[in-house]
């Protein structure tokens, strides 16, 4: 019989306060070895808090953290399986990218031919073995970066935390790198744990995204569920471009529910969820899932809602058409530009419609 190996990071009924502010609250979480963890969500919402925690740089208030089935409240952060990777890029400048990779091996008195055979691995690893002898500044932001990662294989903790490892980076460099990023971690395959608050970020790199928000973890899952398949408002919010409807059932029969969304009924699959009549709900439909037509007056037909054109945003790939609802709510339909020819007038009447399987119920 083989036993299953304890996650490498579990984290139960974790809370953190500084003082009066509560940065964490009953984090339960679980990331199996090896895999390309995302902690993603807006800005002060507490993922560098439970990244730093992790790491032990900070003592939880509240509740336990496991490594790899071990609890390591009491262990500093050089006890600890996990190595940081700053988002500044904390290299010693007077130092060749050889010295800087391994420093960490001479502070810990490795023999030196063994800590210049590791560090050369290291380099080989990060595609750095020709840059061996360059300094810092004779390097691109990309390559330092990479210094960064070579330094933490060389160590051989094989629990890695980034927070915001990219922020720095221009857009076109960030997205190189997020691939880069995620190409070596399949290479390593040590477990990463990656803080960001960009969603393209996160679709690009992770196998699994959690949303952290208000000091909670709001929902997780495979990154490509988090995006078809929110289960929270506040993930359809977040994560893509979701349409969001406020609305009121008014009747559910078997799995679907009718909601009056500003005196449209609208069908909505429950998908296990419980509603009652009269509870206030929130509809999500992904902007691309809305399609645009300007017949409104077909029958109504629960998959539709009727509003004003107001405008078209070009964005190169996509083209976004901005509709208003007559409660003013605004709602998008975005298309892949110059496949289609419509272009509404101004205040013309459009109907939005989408498949019944598009748009998703959330009761919080
Ligand atoms: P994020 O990384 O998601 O932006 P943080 O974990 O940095 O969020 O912060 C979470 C909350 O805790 C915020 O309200 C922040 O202001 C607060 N906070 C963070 N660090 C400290 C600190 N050292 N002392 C007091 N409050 C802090
Ligand atoms: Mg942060």
């Amino acid at each position: 019989m083989t036993k299953t190996p304890a996650p490498a990071v579990e984290l139960r009924g974790l809370a953190k306060h500084y003082g009066d502010v509560v940065a964490l609250t009953d984090v339960d979480l679980s990331i199996a070895a090896g895999e390309y963890f995302v902690l993603l969500g807006p800005s002060g919402g507490g993922k560098t808090t439970l990244l730093r925690t992790i790491g032990g740089f900070h003592r939880p208030t509240k509740g336990e953290v496991l490594l790899h089935g071990q609890e390591v409240g009491h262990l500093p952060p050089d006890k600890r399986p996990t190595t940081m990777v700053f988002q500044a890029y904390a290299l010693f400048p007077h130092m060749s990218v050889t010295q800087n990779v391994g420093y960490g091996l001479k502070v810990a008195g490795m023999d030196k031919a063994q800590a210049a055979e590791k560090t050369a691995a290291a380099l080989e690893m990060v595609g750095l073995d020709t840059f061996a002898d360059r300094r810092p500044h004779e390097l691109s932001g990309g390559q330092q970066q990479r210094v960064q990662l070579a330094r933490a294989f060389v160590l051989d903790r094989d629990i890695l935390l980034l927070d915001e490892p990219l922020a720095a980076l221009d857009a076109q460099l960030r997205k190189d790198m997020c691939l880069e990023l995620k190409h070596l971690q399949e290479k390593v395959g040590i477990t990463f744990i990656h803080v960001t608050h960009n969603q393209e970020e996160a679709m690009t790199v992770a196998d699994r995204i959690a949303l952290i928000a208000n000091g909670r973890l709001v929902e997780h899952g495979a990154a490509r569920d988090i995006y078809r398949a929110p289960q929270k408002a506040f993930t359809a919010s977040f994560v893509g471009e979701n349409n969001l409807l406020s609305g009121r059932v008014t009747e559910t029969a078997g799995q679907t529910a009718r909601i009056d969304v500003g005196g449209t009924a609208l069908r909505v699959d429950r998908r296990g969820q419980q509603v009652q009549t009269g509870q206030d709900v929130t509809l999500s439909i992904r902007s691309e899932s809305v399609a645009l037509d300007t017949a409104p007056d077909t029958e109504e037909d629960g998959t539709s809602l009727v509003g004003s054109y107001n405008e078209a945003v070009y964005l190169g790939l996509t083209t976004s058409h901005l509709v208003h609802l007559p409660d003013g709510t605004e709602m998008v339909s975005r298309v892949i530009a110059d496949q289609d020819d419509m272009m509404p007038a101004a205040g013309a009447p459009v109907r939005l419609s989408w498949q019944p399987d598009a748009i998703r119920l959330h009761v919080e």
